[in-house]
């Protein structure tokens, strides 16, 4: 290890603890790391409480999740030549104070680094860019809209000051916003897709709300069967697209 420690701390700033507290592991997918074979990482705890959040389970750091880190790299470690990436995912993974050693860590396996983030630290967000070859961004509303969905005040701020720094820093991206038709309506995107063409965004997805197996979609006509919604931001984007709940 001792050849291995003052390399890690060059690329991340010496944090003193690498390990991360580990929600879960997929070990391979194609469609959460555009182009490569990857696995993913699931933090545990996230500062916000989006209504639809998929991955309740996950909004809270149990203590001892982070005793899975080790297991982790030791997976990781049998996928080397095998897998081109992992994706960093949550639970919110801007949250783990480790975060930035830990990728350093996978990256000197030989793995490319993807994070899904919803933009909560942009100083920990600014850290760890160096490391990355991709960001699924996360954008929840019009910034000044956002605590109706994140429950957050000051939520909306954060998040416009990461999504900027992540477009300065060139790193490729995508910018997201998951439809739940009793949250976001047409003039709200039509609001949200200003906000993002002001900073600056050239890709942009809309993906359809999955409600849980449980629970019935609250309406069939969502923004999603607006036409000319559809159409506007398709002109208005370079890239666009909107992704089904099942087709991604
Ligand atoms: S930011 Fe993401 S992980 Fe956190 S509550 Fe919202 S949807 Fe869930």
């Amino acid at each position: 290890m001792s050849h291995v420690i003052p390399t890690l701390e060059a690329a991340t700033g010496a944090e003193a603890d690498g390990s991360i507290a580990v929600g879960g592991l997929t070990p391979l997918t194609t469609v959460d790391f555009p182009g490569r074979l990857a696995a993913v990482v699931f933090c545990q705890g996230c500062p916000w409480r989006c209504p639809y959040c998929h991955n309740p389970h996950l909004l809270r750091r149990h203590p001892r999740a982070a005793a899975k880190w080790p297991e982790v790299l030791a997976f990781l470690r049998s996928r080397t030549g095998l897998l081109d990436g992992v994706a960093f995912s949550g639970g919110e993974p801007l949250l783990q104070p480790g975060l930035g050693r830990a990728m350093a860590e996978v990256r000197l396996m030989g793995f490319q680094i993807a994070l899904h983030t919803a933009g909560s630290g942009p100083g920990n967000l600014s850290r760890v860019l160096r490391l990355l070859q991709w960001v699924g961004f996360d954008v929840k509303a019009p910034f000044a809209d956002y605590a109706r969905i994140t429950g957050v005040s000051g939520s909306g701020t954060a998040a416009r000051e990461s999504l900027g720094v992540l477009l300065d820093s060139g790193v490729s991206y995508e910018v997201r916003t998951t439809v739940d038709p009793t949250l976001l309506c047409s003039d709200a995107i039509r609001n949200l897709a200003r906000d993002l063409v002001r900073l600056g965004v050239r890709r942009f997805v809309l993906q359809e709300y999955r409600p849980p197996a449980n629970q019935p979609v609250a309406s069939p006509e969502t923004a999603l069967h607006d036409q000319a919604l559809i159409e506007w931001l398709a002109e208005t984007f370079p890239s666009f697209e909107v992704r089904s709940a099942t087709g991604r």
